[in-house]
């Protein structure tokens, strides 16, 4: 089976796309700087812990593995403290991934799937939002990876490096069978936080209630990150097939607003998740929701996880652990 190589492998998405890839039979090598990633996410004889931004050792990497197709997770990824860290964030994901792309060229890798975002498209003009809608994001983090887009729609013109950008909605769930998990540092995430005020009994803050949706909180399309890892194995079939450069969106194609993720979780552990209402966060759209028809269509894909009770009751063990 091909060589693959996965950046950020330690994190999140990362880890639980590293285990499918195992699980079908890919020769798997991460690359990880362990500054937000586990050590534990990771078989130990995969994990090579280095610095994207030291290009010659990538280089190296990729020569010595054999390595066919990349998969670039590693990135920052928290919209809040984008917005009061922009420098840092340019920095590293656009930087960090720029270096990647000299390794690649280097070593004459020309395959790459691309985690991208839905932060991309900003305040969208409607929902649900096709990859055609405009590229116009509202904060420093969506920016960063509308920039490594665009660079990377010249490297394929300039340099014949062919990739999938994978645009995520809002990834959520565990796979417990795994012994994954979501464990950002600090967590921002809206579920992992409801449960952790179910655990702690401390009250989490609903950021906005104003908003121009049905019940005035956020609005935003929750894809269980087994079906994420599910697409980017998915693209990396298709590169390996001899496919062409593609964007996709990856959704459920349905929203849920924060109240109604809030019900969910008190659905699903039994009990009320203690909560305050607070101001907006800045850079926060008022409603995401994918129209994921093309990556269904053209690579065949389609989300397992469609109940929010679902993808909640996936997290909950975990999460009970985490926060107790
Ligand atoms: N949210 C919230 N309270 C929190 C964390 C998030 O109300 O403590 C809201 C946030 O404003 C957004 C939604 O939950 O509307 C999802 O936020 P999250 O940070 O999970 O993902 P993002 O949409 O930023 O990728």
């Amino acid at each position: 089976m091909s060589n693959i190589l996965v950046t950020g492998g330690a994190g999140y998405i990362g880890s639980h796309t590293v285990y499918q890839l195992v699980q079908r039979g890919y020769n798997v090598t991460v690359l990880d700087d362990l500054s937000t990633g586990f050590r534990d996410a990771v078989p130990e004889p995969q994990l090579h812990i280095c610095s994207l931004f030291d290009t010659e050792q990538v280089t190296q990497l990729l020569i010595r593995q054999q390595i066919e197709a990349v998969v670039h997770f590693a990135a920052f990824i928290a919209v809040g403290e984008s917005t009061k860290e922009p420098e840092r964030y340019f920095t590293n994901n656009v930087s960090g991934s720029l270096s990647l792309f000299s390794a690649m060229a280097a070593a004459g890798v020309n395959k790459l799937v691309f985690s991208s975002t839905a932060a991309v498209y900003g305040n969208p003009v409607s929902t649900p939002i096709p990859e055609t809608a405009a590229i116009a994001p509202v904060n420093p983090y969506g920016e960063t990876k509308a920039t490594v887009e665009r660079a990377l729609g010249w490297l394929d013109q300039c340099r014949g490096l062919r990739s999938v950008r994978l645009r995520y909605f809002n990834a959520c769930g565990a796979n417990p069978e795994a012994g994954l998990s979501e464990r950002h540092v600090p967590e921002t995430h809206l579920i992992p936080l409801l449960l952790k005020a179910v655990v702690t009994g401390q009250p989490m803050t609903i950021f906005g209630t104003d908003y121009p949706t049905p019940d005035g909180t956020c609005i935003r399309d929750y894809i269980h990150v087994d079906d994420l890892a599910k697409a980017h194995i998915a693209a990396i079939d298709h590169l390996l097939g001899g496919g062409s450069s593609e964007v996709f969106n990856v959704g459920t194609g349905h929203g849920f607003s924060v109240r109604e993720v809030l019900a969910a979780v008190e659905a699903v552990t039994g009990k009320p998740v203690p909560h305050v209402f607070g101001d907006r966060r800045e850079g926060d759209p008022a409603e995401l929701v994918a129209d994921s028809s093309k990556l269904q269509q053209r690579l065949g894909w389609s989300p397992e996880y469609t109940s929010l009770e679902r993808i909640v009751a996936s997290a909950w063990p975990s999460e009970q652990r985490r926060w107790a």
